[in-house]
């Protein structure tokens, strides 16, 4: 079988309140440029990907299109569509405009599915969540978890502590075959949502296929608060 083709879904709405600033934080600038940036460029530079949806905050999609595809010449990225109030309805946009485009993935298609929020994908990881997910279906990129963790009750004491060498700390991107990952958010969008948090759990709960977690690394950080920002800045500047 020749290389399959990938789409990714590169997530780049919500209001990141947690950052507490006026400016989204994927339009914030590390480095000299908005965080939404890094993840476009590992993008446009890797043999794997074929085309970016880009999805964003409703009403920006212009701003997209002009300040960040236009500006920096990035050229996969096909369409831009307009996310949802939470995360797994970015998602759901982002695959309704896939499947609005005929990339249904008849041919066994991939799609990775990228919060902008990390700018520290690259391309080997890429290459890694590519092999495993043609392999297995579905993939998410991860660590093994350096920390202890703990399950608490809802005033937070401890109920228990899982083994740690079996914990892993999820991140993105999180690939799957096309028809897989569009059955399992349709299955999803019938029912009652559960508190859905990423893309591998919608596969978990929706679908019988295992999700293999995949090295991504430790550096593959969320910038979410304030001091992500800084430690993201750090590494960036040192590039
Ligand atoms: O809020 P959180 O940090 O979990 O967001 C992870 C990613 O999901 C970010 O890249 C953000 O832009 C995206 N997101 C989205 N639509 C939402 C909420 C978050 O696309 N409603």
């Amino acid at each position: 079988m020749g290389k399959r083709h990938c789409t990714a879904i590169l997530l780049a709405g919500g209001q990141g309140r947690r950052m507490g600033t006026n400016v989204p934080k994927q339009y914030l600038d590390i480095a000299g440029k908005p965080l939404i940036y890094y993840s476009l460029h590992v993008f446009e530079q890797s043999e794997i990907i074929d085309d970016v949806i880009l999805v964003t905050e409703r009403g920006q999609t212009e701003y997209v299109q002009k300040e960040i595809v236009e500006k920096y010449g990035f050229k996969k990225v096909l369409c831009t569509a307009e996310g949802g109030t939470e995360r797994y309805l970015s998602v759901w946009s982002g695959l309704c405009a896939l499947r609005e485009r005929g990339l249904e993935g008849q041919d066994g298609g991939l799609v990775f599915i990228h919060d902008s929020a990390r700018p520290f994908a690259d391309g080997a990881m890429l290459k890694r969540l590519y092999d495993e997910a043609s392999k297995h279906r579905a993939c998410a990129a991860g660590m093994p978890s350096k920390d202890t963790v703990k399950l608490v009750d809802e005033r937070d004491f401890a109920l228990n502590t899982p083994d740690r060498s079996r914990v892993w700390i999820v991140q993105t991107p999180q690939v799957f075959e096309t028809s897989l990952i569009l059955a399992a958010y349709s299955g999803m969008m019938r029912e009652q949502c559960i508190h859905v948090t990423d893309d591998a759990m919608v596969v978990e709960t929706w679908t019988d296929v295992p999700v293999k977690m995949v090295r991504g690394s430790y550096r593959n950080i969320k910038v979410t608060t304030i001091e992500d920002l800084e430690i993201a800045g750090a590494l960036l500047g040192r590039q």
